[in-house]
């Protein structure tokens, strides 16, 4: 590794003021109930968990606790919408996407608050990135509902069924659109349950689900923690399960379906490796780090955690990384100024630490930027490790949080062995200045999605997934809709 120099470290003398976006035009209810049948619903045992700010603490609000006779409930609203909204034609569930579609574009500036009140992120992200990508599934997705003829050329396209769909907490309302878009253009019933540290949104989208007149019980949205979610997946009227989340929990998923008829598709974890060629753009590559590991606390199953730098530039590429990390704000949520906001959970932020300490004691070399954390609330500096190998668990294991785990490398074939190096297979970031060095490694590794010269950039038509423990399937694009069809 070559020598890390701390001189000419930029520490900006002048500040920002506040730029807090108001709050006084969301409405979130004190109490949510269960969404099922297109009624919101008092939960069987009256059970009910608290959703929190992640950035001070405070309760947001209460929300109903799905328990197995819940979701019971919901599967049973599900299974009777589903003959008549799969008989539906094409354009007619077309339209009620659209409109859902755009009664998100409407509430966009709401939604944005509540997804950065209830999740911690920054509300830049929320506002110029989950919350218009998330009406742009719909309306993706709205636009195949009378086309999957020419989707599926020759074949007899139809639904699956009733579909339970269970998300993570990363990116709450975009997670809700990626699973339930292509799921309604194909003509499926949902049951969804979105992550009990997040399900502000989902309620909210619940709203609007009803707003737009979708037929009862086509969409349910029951919240709840690991125990309803395991109440979905194993439901025996449920035809497939989609999951996003913990390579840990899809294990089981995977197990808990075997030896069913019911279809799977998994999004879990990831490792993903951000490789700097010594002909790339520099101070864009150095961007493209920062918004591959820090976007969103790096709560990301896509991040770009493990960096590998080209030798001969390494000094001046972690020079420049570690100047950025300093003029990095971390912070108030709703600040529009805000680069890293809150950590999701107290749960989380106790396993990020863990790693930082794992890191420590088996030889990392650590680097965080000098910046007052807010005291209350969940709060990580953005951190790098230098000093590091392919074996040390920092670099092997998830995180989830913004560290990243910097090594370098002399050969192309000496990269790409230790970019494949890894149990998951999710994503990749190459940047150099040669097209064929972009294609060679786009074969080579092993990574569901490989960017190149940019990070972390996601589009409606594009399908994404993994390979190994990252999971399999789609979702996404064309290959997004093969999950909820089948073919006579
Ligand atoms: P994390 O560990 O990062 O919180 P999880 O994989 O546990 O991620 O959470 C992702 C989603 O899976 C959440 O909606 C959560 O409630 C749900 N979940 C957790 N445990 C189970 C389980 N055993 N069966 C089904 N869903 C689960």
């Amino acid at each position: 590794m070559n020598k890390i120099s701390d001189k000419n470290i930029f520490k900006p003398s002048w500040g920002y003021d506040k730029a807090p976006e108001s709050t006084d035009h969301i409405q979130i209810k004190d109490q949510y109930e269960l969404f099922i049948n297109g009624d919101f619903v008092k939960p069987e045992n009256q059970s009910y968990f608290k959703s929190t700010n992640p950035a001070d603490g405070q309760v947001i609000s209460r929300v109903a606790e799905a328990s197995s006779a819940d979701v019971d409930k919901a599967v049973e609203a599900a299974r009777k919408a589903f003959k008549k909204w799969s008989a539906l034609s094409g354009k007619e569930r077309g339209k009620y996407i659209f409109r859902i579609a755009r009664l998100i574009q409407e509430r966009a500036r709401e939604f944005a608050v509540i997804e950065s009140l209830d999740g911690g992120k920054p509300i830049r992200e929320s506002r110029d990135i989950d919350i218009p990508l998330a009406a742009n599934h719909f309306f993706y997705y709205a636009g195949w509902a009378d086309k999957l003829a020419y989707a599926f050329p020759n074949r007899k396209v139809l639904p699956v069924g009733v579909a339970g769909q269970i998300i993570p907490w990363n990116f709450p309302l975009l997670m809700a659109a990626w699973k339930l878009a292509p799921a309604l253009a194909t003509g499926n019933t949902v049951v969804l349950k979105p992550a009990e540290t997040t399900p502000l949104t989902a309620l909210k989208l619940a709203e609007v689900i009803k707003e737009s007149g979708l037929p009862n019980g086509v969409v349910n949205i029951i919240t709840g923690a690991g125990d309803t979610g395991a109440a979905i997946v194993e439901h025996p009227d449920i035809d497939k399960i989609a999951f996003t989340g913990s390579t840990t929990v899809g294990k089981y998923i995977q197990k808990a379906l075997a030896g069913t008829d019911k279809k799977l598709t998994l999004e879990l974890g990831g490792k993903g490796a951000n490789i700097i060629f010594e002909d790339a753009a520099i101070d864009q590559s150095v961007e493209g780090i920062v918004n591959a590991i820090f976007f969103n606390q790096g709560h990301v199953c896509c991040a770009g955690s493990r960096l590998f730098v080209q030798e001969s530039v390494a000094d001046l590429v972690i020079d420049k990384l570690k100047q950025r990390m300093n003029s990095l704000m971390v912070g108030d949520p709703l600040d529009k100024n805000t680069d890293i906001g809150a950590i999701n959970s107290a749960k989380q932020l106790k396993t990020i630490n863990e790693y930082i300490k794992i890191g420590l004691q088996e030889g990392g070399e650590i680097y965080q930027p000098k910046c007052t954390l807010p005291k209350k609330g969940n709060w990580c500096a953005p951190t790098l490790f230098l000093n590091v190998s392919q074996s040390h668990r920092i670099v092997q294991e998830e995180i989830f949080g913004p560290v990243l785990a910097i090594q370098t490398f002399r050969t192309i074939d000496e990269v790409i062995e230790k970019a494949n190096n890894t149990p998951f297979g999710l994503s990749a970031g190459v940047w150099t200045e040669k097209g064929s060095k972009i294609f060679y490694l786009t074969q080579k590794l092993n990574a569901g999605v490989v960017w190149a010269n940019t990070y972390n950039k996601f589009d409606a038509t594009s399908p994404f997934g993994g390979y190994k423990e990252s999971g399999f399937g789609r979702e996404g694009g064309l290959h997004g809709l093969k999950a909820y069809v089948k073919f006579d």
